[in-house]
């Protein structure tokens, strides 16, 4: 991206003396310096969005799909705008940048059709047949907070973004410094596709000081990213008895069962362990394997891992890409070795591959995972899974919901038993002979966590009403009045006693 379009992106946040460079992590090249907020200007930015949200309120439903189905037009157009963004910003590889932008163009036209259908005011049966009619109605909450992480900043922006606008809020959203690029040009489309500019402000900044002036000052706030900052803002959130979602992280497991082909299971492994080498919160981590199929589940799944083609291009000729930078090396690394001196055996990979670049990490099996190295419970976050045998069924459930997380889990094998595996687990969703593509794809189904992977949960029409406050509207409609006076009421009693009888 040219210099001069950066400039304009960024022009869009308030100016800050105080900056910080952003990387391009496949090269560790300096792409630009971000300006840095303060809580105050964050503050600021809150209000003005709050007098911008009153008319927008006033704005039909209608109107704002037109704006979020002209967004998609505008996306598809761009594709290869965003495509190359996300490569810069994030490292990942052509063929995980297409599958983020794809499902985020996706969202803009799901939420396009839902919109009016599911923000209509619904008839609900009254509580007294003839004398009353009620309706509710799905009111915007005011601004919206969102706070985003770095990994997805494209799809997990307009997952969230686009149904808190839709439902007649304004957004501000903090992005995350080294992804905030992309963020900016997604908004800058929104913008010419007709949502007002000062309906979604990006602000950028010290996590936590602008994290909290956020979720101080917002009411309601989406936050997707850490269990440790999710657990933060929702007190935050508590205290001034604010709504909050919260879409944190997971250790999510793979059963295989017995009656699954093992080449086809592991395929289906590296798929869901190395998305954006690994760097994916419904990313699988953990796979436990029949014990007298171990071994050649095992021979698969390093055969596969090792013919995988890793560095950096802007085309679909590599298969993964470099981790999202510094701290993502250190923490990876810091995994495998604590794995491996707890006693754990590498069957590939292990280890940084400074040739391509700064921080590309080798996609790695292990096995012979200690319960005491860090990983084992921990979610790594990273290009990085561990093979466990089991000898029973009912071992691998047990085995695999023994976590503090939720998020997401996979089978593989027959369709039917693994149907009956997926109903025992412990997760927000399950995907059968797929890692997490099947059911992440699916704008129309509820995405989130259980246990300490979350709260609420993003798509469907839950994911637009989350942004809503439902309204009751009671009318009495005046047929025959209702009691105020003790004799009245002596004298209505027997009707109403029977139609609460007969009518339940
Ligand atoms: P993180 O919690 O460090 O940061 C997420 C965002 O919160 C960033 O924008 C950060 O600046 C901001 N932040 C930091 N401190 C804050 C505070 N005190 N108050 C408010 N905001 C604050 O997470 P990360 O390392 O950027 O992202 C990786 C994590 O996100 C992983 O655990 C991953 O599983 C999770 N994740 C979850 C989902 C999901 O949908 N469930 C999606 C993507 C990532």
């Amino acid at each position: 991206m040219s210099e001069t379009s950066i400039a304009s992106l960024v022009a869009h946040l308030p100016a800050s003396a105080n900056t910080v460079p952003v990387l391009n992590p496949s090269n560790g090249k300096k792409i630009y310096d971000l300006p840095q907020l303060d809580g105050g200007q964050v503050i600021e930015a809150i209000q003005a969005a709050r007098s911008a949200q009153l008319d927008w309120a006033q704005v039909s439903v209608v109107e704002r799909a037109k704006a979020l189905s002209e967004l998609h037009a505008l996306m598809i157009a761009d594709e290869a705008k965003l495509l190359d963004l996300l490569q810069l910003e994030t490292g990942k590889s052509r063929a995980h940048a297409f599958e983020e932008t794809i499902g985020a163009i996706a969202s803009a036209s799901y939420f396009a059709k839902i919109a009016v259908k599911t923000l209509s005011p619904t008839k609900t049966k009254p509580g007294v047949p003839v004398l009353t009619k009620t309706y509710v109605e799905h009111a915007p909450l005011g601004v919206v907070g969102i706070i985003t992480p770095w990994n997805y900043p494209l799809a997990l922006t307009m997952l969230d973004v686009l149904p808190a606008l839709a439902a007649g809020n304004s957004v501000v959203q903090k992005a995350d410094n080294q992804t905030a690029l992309t963020v900016l040009f997604a908004r800058h489309l929104a913008v010419e596709a007709g949502i007002p500019a000062e309906l979604w402000t990006v602000v950028v900044g010290d996590g936590e000081e602008v994290g909290n002036a956020i979720t101080n000052n917002v009411d309601y706030v989406a936050f997707t990213g850490s269990t440790a900052t999710g657990r933060k803002v929702a007190a935050r959130a508590a205290e001034r008895l604010i709504g909050c979602s919260l879409e944190l992280g997971g250790k999510n497991p793979m059963i295989v069962l017995e009656s699954a082909n093992m080449k086809r299971a592991a395929e289906i492994a590296i798929a869901g362990a190395f998305g954006s080498a690994g760097q994916l919160c419904v990313s699988i981590e953990r796979v436990y394997v029949p014990n007298r199929f171990k071994e050649e589940f095992q021979e698969e799944l390093v055969k596969r891992t090792e013919s995988l083609k890793i560095g950096r291009s802007n085309d679909f000729t590599i298969d993964i890409g470099s981790l999202g930078g510094y701290n993502q090396l250190q923490r990876v690394m810091g995994f495998v070795e604590d794995a491996i001196s707890t006693g754990a055996t590498v069957l590939t990979g292990g280890k940084q591959l400074t040739d391509l670049g700064p921080y590309f990490y080798a996609p790695t099996v292990i096995t012979n995972l200690n319960p005491n190295a860090r990983m084992y419970a921990q979610e790594v976050f990273g290009p990085v899974i561990a093979v466990e045998g089991y000898e029973d069924l009912d071992a691998a459930i047990e085995l695999a919901n023994q976590t503090d997380f939720g998020l997401n889990a996979s089978v593989i094998g027959n369709e039917k038993a693994a149907m009956r595996v997926a109903s025992r687990l412990n997760a927000g969703s399950v995907n059968i002979n797929e890692g997490f593509r099947a059911s992440f794809a699916s704008m129309a189904s509820p995405m989130g966590g259980m246990k300490a992977s979350g709260q609420g949960r993003r798509n469907g029409t839950g994911g637009l009403l989350r942004f809503t406050e439902a309204r009751t509207i009671g009318i009495a409609r005046g047929l025959i009045k209702l009691p105020s006076r003790a004799k009245q009421y002596e004298k209505m009693a027997p009707i109403m006693r029977l139609l609460t009888k007969f009518l339940k």
